[in-house]
This record gives C-alpha cells, sequence and structure tokens, in this order.
C-alpha cells in the first residue's frame, strides 16, 4: 500500500528529483545507494536494491562474476 508523505517533489531540468532526508533515514540510502525503478499505471516507484543471487534469489554471502551475483551456496552446487 502506498504511504503519503505530504512531500511534493519536484523533477530538475536534468531530470532528478530529492529523495526527503528522512525518507533516505528510514531506509538507510547513503550517497550512490543504489535504487531500482518501477513504473506501473500512473505510479514511479523507487525500490532499494539488494543484489541477489541469480540463482536461488538469497542476498547473502554474494560474489559477483560478470555482472551478476551468485552466493556461495550455488557456486559450490555448481562445482560439484
Ligand atoms: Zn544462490
Amino acid at each position: 500500500m502506498l504511504k503519503a508523505f505530504g512531500n511534493i517533489c519536484r523533477v530538475d531540468r536534468l531530470g532528478r528529483i530529492v529523495i526527503p532526508v528522512n525518507v533516505r533515514r528510514m531506509f538507510d540510502l547513503s550517497e550512490n545507494s543504489p535504487l531500482e525503478l518501477f513504473v506501473e499505471d500512473d505510479k514511479i516507484v523507487l525500490k532499494k536494491y539488494i543484489p541477489q543471487c541469480a540463482f536461488c534469489k538469497s542476498s547473502e554471502n554474494l560474489r559477483e562474476y560478470k555482472g551478476n551475483h551468485v552466493c556461495e551456496n550455488c557456486i559450490k552446487e555448481l562445482s560439484e
């Protein structure tokens, strides 16, 4: 469910918006935190990007390989 924060953001001439500090703190966002952008009907949704294993969707013990994340369990299974 969408929750309004009473904030109106304006898009600047470069297409940027500012995420209010209270929202950044709530989601533990700092400079260069990755976000995923989704569009649904008339909504633009930003979601904190949490890397996941390409195979099992786990977000723990990840390693990056050629731009994809793979967890150590899957690496172990693949090598057996
Ligand atoms: Zn995995």
